[in-house]
Formats: C-alpha cells, sequence, structure tokens
C-alpha cells in the first residue's frame, strides 16, 4: 500500500462477549487494568495512531451506556462517533459493525476489544501489508507442542509445531473483501471465530505478519496479572525514553 495514498481505515472493536472463562462477574473488558477498564485502554491506542480514521466499539446492547460513561466520555476519544450493539456470536458482532461503517471506508481493520496492548508499530505494518493479497493478519509462532485431543480426551495425533502460529488481531482487509467474505458466510451459515478464515473460504490469500507475544487476549483471570505486568513494564520503558526537544 502505497504511503502518500490517504485511506479511510475504519476499526471495529468487537467487545460484546460475555466473558464465561474469567469467572468473574463484570465482563472482562470492563474489569480495571491500572485503574481503567480494559476496553477504554483499547480504544485509546487505536486514538493516538494517525493512519486511523474511525473507532467503532461493539459492545453487548445492555452495557452500551456503560461504554459510553466509563470507556468513551472523557477520555479524549474523538475517533468514536458510534458504539454499536453486539450480536450472539463474534461474527454477529462484527457484522454489526461492518454494517454500521462508512461505506466510502477503503480498509477495515477488526481488533479485539480485549487487547489492550496493541501498538502503531503493528497497525502499520498490517496496512502496509496488503499489497498483493485480500487480508493482512498477526500471529506468533506457537511455544508449546500441540496435540489433537478428542472429546474423550485421549490424544489422536501430534501437530507439526514448526509450521502452527497462534493468531491475534487487529486482521486487515479492503472494504468490499470482507463485506462479500460475510455476506456468503451468512448465505451459508458459517460461522468462524476470525475474520480471515471467512475470507480465506472465500477463496481469499491471507499474509501473515510477525505479532507481537504481548499483544494477550485477556481471557482467564491469569491474563489480568500478567496484563498488569505488562502495563507496568511499559510505562518503565515510557519513562527511561529521552524525552525528544
Ligand atoms: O470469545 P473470544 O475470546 O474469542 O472473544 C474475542 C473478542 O470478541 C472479545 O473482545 C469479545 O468481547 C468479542 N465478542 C463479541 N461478541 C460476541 C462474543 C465475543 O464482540 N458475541
Amino acid at each position: 500500500m502505497p504511503k502518500e495514498c490517504i485511506m479511510k481505515v475504519t476499526v471495529l472493536i468487537p467487545a460484546a462477549g460475555s466473558g464465561t472463562r474469567m469467572a468473574s462477574t463484570a465482563k472482562k473488558q470492563f474489569l480495571l487494568l491500572g485503574g481503567r477498564p480494559v476496553l477504554a485502554h483499547t480504544l485509546s491506542r487505536f486514538e493516538e495512531i494517525p493512519e486511523v480514521t474511525e473507532v467503532i466499539p461493539i459492545v453487548p446492547e445492555d452495557e452500551m451506556e456503560n461504554c459510553l460513561e466509563r470507556c468513551v466520555d472523557g477520555q479524549g476519544l474523538h475517533k468514536v462517533r458510534r458504539v454499536v450493539p453486539g450480536g450472539k456470536q463474534r461474527q454477529d458482532s462484527v457484522y454489526n459493525g461492518l454494517k454500521a461503517a462508512d461505506p466510502d471506508t477503503d480498509l477495515v481493520m477488526v481488533h479485539d476489544g480485549v487487547r489492550p496492548f496493541v501498538t502503531s508499530g503493528l497497525v502499520n505494518a498490517l496496512i502496509h501489508s496488503l499489497d498483493g493479497c485480500d487480508g493482512a493478519i498477526l500471529a506468533v509462532p506457537a511455544k508449546d507442542t500441540l496435540k489433537e485431543v478428542g472429546r474423550d480426551g485421549f490424544v489422536r495425533r501430534t501437530i507439526d509445531r514448526e509450521s502452527c502460529y497462534m493468531v491475534q488481531t487487529p486482521q486487515v482487509f479492503r472494504y468490499s473483501v470482507i463485506m462479500r467474505a460475510f455476506a456468503s458466510a451468512y448465505a451459508e451459515g458459517h460461522f468462524a471465530t476470525d475474520e480471515a478464515s471467512l475470507v480465506e473460504r472465500a477463496g481469499g490469500v491471507i499474509r501473515v505478519v510477525t505479532g507481537s507475544y504481548a499483544n494477550i487476549k485477556i481471557t482467564t483471570p491469569e491474563d489480568m496479572i500478567l496484563a498488569e505486568a505488562i502495563l507496568r513494564k511499559e510505562a518503565q520503558d515510557n519513562a527511561a525514553r529521552p524525552r525528544s526537544a
């Protein structure tokens, strides 16, 4: 993607999950991390990235007011101009966001609301990787040995780790490509846990860009401990960085 061309980049932030793996009454996107809701951190990251035009959080219908009050109002988030209600599955939530996006948008980026450590470096690498393919995703090499396990609790097979990557968000697509992929998935009653698989299914080519092990998805209580540690490390690194004149 040529640097000089100005594109509209809409970022959809699905944050409408119920967080059943967090073992907490509060939904994980609203848990406090360093004193602010996790979702507020994620939204602020995109506010600071110049390439991003608009940010659309997608939250449970009964949490829309809560989202505005705790994560948007008073946070200096000028790129958040609307909040959209989520759906039953993640894919339904993202589709609601796609339908609310400005049809003039060139690129759509989808990013989990519970991944608060996305960086401008990762976002830019993705945007500039779209040439010659239909989508670009972040992924990191799998660290553990992977096995396919049957419902009976026994190992079916060991998967070759060398070719396995753990997929993260953001994922980026041209607006027309992702809209077509969603339309055909719904027409065929197909559901997926990420957007790239819908584009792959429609025959699209997806480029993999190296992500970061710090770009964690907060899912279980242990992830909150890790998230607090990453936040502290970032603050230390920022304090140690020389100020520009
Ligand atoms: O469930 P999972 O961890 O894959 O969810 C990833 C992201 O998708 C989370 O930010 C979650 O809030 C969001 N999600 C959603 N709508 C749903 C289910 C999950 O926006 N129905």
